[in-house]
Formats: C-alpha cells, sequence, structure tokens
C-alpha cells in the first residue's frame, strides 16, 4: 500500500474543541481523512461515517473484512436522527441517560443514507457516544458523525496508547491526535436494542449487572462464551487481540489450575520456549519458571487487568514470548468482557483442570 505522511498532535487529554490541533484533525476528518484518537475504551480510527470513499480508508488501513460493521461516534442525542429511523424506545432513552457518554454501543435500526460499508449492508447501525474529552472535542469541532473501529491492523491487540497506533497504522493514516493513554482499556458492551429482550452481543465497560439494573431482563449472544459460527455480532466470529505466540487459557479450581500451569511452564521451557504468564497480582510470585510475567488486578478488582490487558499480550510480542499462559478469572463484572478478549486471544484454546 502506498505510504502516506502519518501526521501526530499530542495534547492534553482535557482539551476542548478550540484547540488548534483537534480544529485541524476534525477539519481534516471533514476533508474525508482518516485520523486516529482516543476514548475511554481503546483507540479509535476515524473517518466521515456519511462518506463512503472516506470509510473505505478505515478497511484499507486496518485491513479490516468489509462484513465486519464500524461503531458510529456521536458528540450529541441530536445526531441520532442522522443515522437511525426509529423512536427511540423507553428502554433505549433510559440507556441512553444512564450510560452515555460511556462504554455502551446501541444497535438501532439504520437510516438511509449512512455509507452501506459502515453498516456492512446489514439493516442495523451500531452507536456510541465516547466520554472522552479529546473523542468529543473532534466529534464536535468536525460536526458529523464518525465511524470508529478501534485503531489497531485487523486481528491485533486494541490499542490503549498512541504508540500502540503508530506500530500499526504508520504511514497508512493521515494522523493520530496522542492524548495519552486510554481508561478502561477494554471496547464498550455492544447491546442490540432492535429486538424483543435486549441482547448483549460483545461485552465490554458497561456490565451485565449494569444494564440489567437499568433494564430488567437481558441475554446473552452465546458467541461471547462459546466460539460459534454465525454470531449476530459479524465482528465476534475473527481472530482477534491475537498475540504473536501461542496462547493457553487454564481454567478450573484453582490450586490445580496453578500446578497444571507450573507443569506446563516447566514443560514449555524444557523445549526451548520462552514462556509469558498473564495472571493477577495476589498470583504474581507462583510462577518463578517463567521469562516473563505480566501480573495486573486482583480477584476483588479486575479493572486494571482490562486496563492493562492489550498492553501486556503487545508487550509479549515485544520480548518475544511465543509460549503464553494465563489464568480464568471470574465472569461476573468486568470479568466477562476479560474472559471473552481473553478466550479470542488465545484462539479459544482452554485447559479446562476440572476435565482434565
Ligand atoms: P470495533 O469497532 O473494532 O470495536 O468493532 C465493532 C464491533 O461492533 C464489531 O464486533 C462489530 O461486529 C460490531 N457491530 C458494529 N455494527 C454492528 C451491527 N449493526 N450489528 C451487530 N454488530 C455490530
Ligand atoms: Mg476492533
Amino acid at each position: 500500500m502506498h505510504k502516506i505522511d502519518t501526521k501526530t498532535w499530542t495534547v492534553d487529554k482535557n482539551v476542548d474543541e478550540l484547540h488548534p490541533a483537534i480544529v485541524e484533525a476534525a477539519e481534516r476528518l471533514k476533508q474525508g481523512e482518516v485520523i486516529a484518537f482516543p476514548t475511554e475504551t481503546v483507540y479509535g480510527l476515524g473517518a466521515n461515517a456519511l462518506e463512503t470513499a472516506a470509510v473505505k480508508k478505515i478497511f484499507a488501513a486496518k485491513g479490516r473484512p468489509s462484513d465486519n460493521p464500524l461503531i458510529v461516534h456521536i458528540a450529541s442525542t441530536q445526531q441520532l436522527s442522522l443515522l437511525i429511523d426509529e423512536e427511540l424506545s423507553e428502554k433505549s432513552k433510559r440507556l441512553i441517560e444512564e450510560f452515555w457518554p460511556g462504554p455502551l454501543t446501541i444497535i438501532f435500526k439504520r437510516k438511509e443514507g449512512i455509507s452501506e460499508l459502515v453498516t456492512a449492508g446489514l439493516v442495523t447501525v451500531a452507536v456510541r457516544m465516547p466520554d472522552h474529552p479529546v473523542a468529543l472535542s473532534i466529534l464536535k469541532a468536525a460536526n458529523l458523525p464518525i465511524a470508529a473501529p478501534s485503531a489497531n491492523r485487523s486481528g491485533k491487540p486494541s490499542p490503549t496508547t498512541a504508540d500502540h497506533v503508530k506500530q500499526d497504522l504508520d504511514g497508512l493514516i493521515d494522523g493520530i491526535v496522542d492524548g495519552g493513554s486510554t481508561g478502561i482499556g477494554i471496547e464498550s458492551t455492544v447491546i442490540d436494542m432492535t429486538g424483543i429482550i435486549p441482547t448483549i452481543l460483545r461485552p465490554g465497560g458497561i456490565t451485565l449487572e449494569q444494564l440489567q439494573q437499568v433494564l430488567g431482563q437481558v441475554t446473552l449472544d452465546p458467541a461471547i462464551q462459546h466460539q460459534q459460527e454465525k454470531p449476530r455480532s459479524p465482528g465476534m466470529k475473527y481472530t482477534h487481540y491475537a498475540p504473536l505466540g501461542e496462547m493457553w487459557i487454564v481454567q478450573g479450581e484453582e490450586h490445580r489450575r496453578i500446578e497444571q500451569m507450573k507443569q506446563l511452564i516447566e514443560k514449555q521451557i524444557k523445549l526451548g520456549k520462552k514462556v509469558g504468564i498473564l495472571t493477577i497480582e495476589e498470583h504474581k510470585d507462583y510462577f518463578p519458571l517463567a521469562d516473563s510475567i505480566i501480573a495486573y488486578g486482583s480477584k476483588d478488582n479486575l479493572y486494571p487487568m482490562a486496563e492493562q490487558l492489550y498492553q501486556a499480550l503487545r508487550t509479549f510480542d515485544i520480548q518475544g514470548v511465543d509460549f503464553i499462559l494465563t489464568e480464568s478469572v471470574d465472569e461476573s463484572g468486568i470479568g466477562l468482557a476479560i474472559m471473552n478478549r481473553l478466550r479470542k486471544a488465545a484462539g479459544h484454546k482452554i485447559i479446562d483442570v476440572d476435565n482434565l
């Protein structure tokens, strides 16, 4: 692909829409360019959602399959009328009130006029309002709905810093607004509100429990916990977040799990492999033989693990780790999203010590 000059603007996390860097980035988006910027989840790669030629550049830069639709980002609920072809239901209104701006993407019936590429030909569109001053300022300055998937090459871990974006997309996109590292570290929750019962298609920053409190009954798409041929969120079927090394999840009763991990580490080291461990802080001293141990968060608070997960996978790549073992975490709260991403990163390679 033809290399382009990728401009970087470094801004304070709390900029407003009048900052010259924001004005310039927004102007370039209006002209059909593709620009990466931070959100509270991960860095997004933005383009004008109403212009097919601009959106095409996102797919080209990422190497993203064209049947994987994009999330459209907005700065105000007024912009919804450009995108959706329905009166907001009471439940959707409550979601918006409670969680926007924030890491919740809502699937609505789409309106004509949005680029078909954005929705990958579906009759629905995914929309969210990000909770990050840099993202919101760019959206306000551009005054356009901006389609923005994660700003990584397709298949790689999502970027949580501007450096990660550069590692993947330097020379392939028009610009990067560097506003420091993102907060939550994993992507938004995607909820489909077009059916009778709200359905989570992808777990993320807003938990199932939070959604149940507002909506009552909420179902989980089976693809979240098990590998499926045809998930309802097209993106869920692709390899994603994958590190270069072979990765396995060890799950089941804690003591047996740790014993199993120790045995596997020994075996792999004998085979001459460089072994990396991703675990929680309580367990970081259990694996002295491993070459690299990355530990974040604890049983009581898994948010730091979410925040550092993609960075950890990229670190293993940089260290040349060729065998990665990670422990399962409890799938309540943010744990559901963490396990979903770990399963995908591991290509669903799981050892269940309770079923050996
Ligand atoms: P990313 O932007 O890389 O975080 O990925 C966006 C996610 O939202 C992917 O898993 C998409 O498949 C999903 N998505 C986007 N639009 C829709 C839609 N209309 N229906 C279902 N899932 C969608
Ligand atoms: Mg992505």
